[in-house]
């Protein structure tokens, strides 16, 4: 048996040996699949004793993204892109990374969700290890001007400069997130629900048929989701769905076999109805 695993703190909650026991469970194939907690300090340790044990592909989670990018031999053109990786693929005695988190998102609102991207005018929060893997795809996806705010401005300026696009992403102070405009679709890919509270997020940034998009769930996702209600958005969508296409699209790059995700989908779904937290 082929041994897998999620690297992450906290991680004792992750969804994510759930979702690839269903995958392997569907395709027939055995798989060990376990949630590993691992720090900043620890992780290469961590990684390094896990892939002695044979291990064949890992997951990465918050805060690790860009870390274990750092631990990579080679990396794909949109993990470099990223400046983060969420996938491992163990490949002889190095590791090979990949960044599954934007595609992932886009499949979720284009196909799940039905939005159509193009030229949208987007806002994007955040611009942690989870911005940075949602940033290139919702570009290539054909979104129109990308703003980016975070608490910390170096870190936006930072992601605007990685994607190379001047005339299009525009790193801007969340203090100043007021005068910004209206936006068509609104990311929130902070972390700022599980610690402080979200930003006060004005009015203001609503746009005709806006989309207000989580990447948390469950009830991180509550507070940003609940605003994008009251303020009268059209389409509100957390990260179950991306959470499980990130995680199809990682099985499909170590077995080579793209997994069904409906049924896992509607299972978590009805497991988070209590939550309200998306249409
Ligand atoms: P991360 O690398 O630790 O980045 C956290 C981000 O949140 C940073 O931009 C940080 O700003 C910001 N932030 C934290 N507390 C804040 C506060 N009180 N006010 C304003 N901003 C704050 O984490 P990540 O990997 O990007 O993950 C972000 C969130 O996305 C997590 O909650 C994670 O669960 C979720 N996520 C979901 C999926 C999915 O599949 N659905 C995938 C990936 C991530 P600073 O730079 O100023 O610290």
């Amino acid at each position: 048996m082929k041994h897998y695993a999620v690297f992450g703190h906290p991680v004792a909650h992750s969804l994510s040996p759930r979702i690839h026991a269903s995958f392997g469970r569907d395709a027939g194939i055995a798989i060990d699949y376990q949630a590993i907690d691992a720090g900043p300090d620890d992780f290469a340790r961590l990684l390094a004793e896990f892939a002695a044990r044979g291990g064949a592909g890992a997951n990465v989670t918050l805060p690790l993204k860009e870390a274990a990018l750092a631990l990579c031999a080679d990396v794909t053109e949109r993990a470099r892109r990223a400046g983060a990786a969420n996938t491992l693929v163990r490949n002889g005695d190095d590791w090979h990374g990949d960044n599954t988190d934007g595609e992932g998102l886009v499949r979720d609102l284009t196909g799940r969700h039905g939005l159509d991207l193009r030229a949208r005018r987007t806002l994007l929060i955040g611009a942690g290890g989870a911005a940075r893997g949602v940033a290139p795809a919702l570009l290539d996806a054909g979104i129109g001007d990308l703003y980016i705010v975070n608490r910390t401005p170096s870190r936006s300026d930072a992601l605007a400069d990685l994607l190379g696009q001047p005339g299009r992403v525009h790193p801007r102070h969340l203090g100043d997130i007021g005068s910004l405009g209206e936006f068509e679709l609104v990311v929130n890919a902070t972390s700022a629900a599980r610690s402080d509270g979200l930003p006060t997020l004005p009015r203001s940034l609503v746009g005709r048929r806006m989309a207000a998009v989580d990447l948390n769930y469950g009830e991180a996702a509550v507070p940003f989701l609940a605003w994008g209600r009251a303020s009268g958005a059209y389409a509100v969508v957390d990260g179950l769905g991306m959470l499980v296409e990130q995680a199809a699209l990682s099985f499909a790059r170590w077995h080579g076999t793209a997994p069904e995700t409906d049924a896992i989908y509607g299972e978590l779904r009805a497991e988070h109805a209590h939550l309200v937290t998306a249409d």
